[in-house]
């Protein structure tokens, strides 16, 4: 009888500890990619088509958008 209990309280700590295992996983909404721009919208870059956040832009005398001082001296394509 003794050895029963003993393994009753084997098997309890064990369903315990992997439930605790369980638990230690990230929730699902906490692993999703940052998101970053907020839902900023994105405009291309008109020198190299980059993508960033319309922000982030800057734009040159004719209203076209690029990533970067660089890219607006060199100007569009
Ligand atoms: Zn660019």
């Amino acid at each position: 009888m003794k050895f029963l209990l003993l393994l009753l309280v084997v098997l309890v700590v064990v369903g315990v500890m992997a439930a605790r295992g369980r638990r230690r996983e990230p929730p699902p909404d906490t692993r999703r990619p940052p998101q970053g721009t907020g839902g900023a919208p994105m405009i291309a870059c008109a020198h190299c088509g980059v993508h960033l956040p319309q922000q982030d832009a800057l734009q040159d005398d004719r209203g076209r958008s690029y990533c970067g001082e660089e890219h607006r001296r060199l100007g569009g394509r």
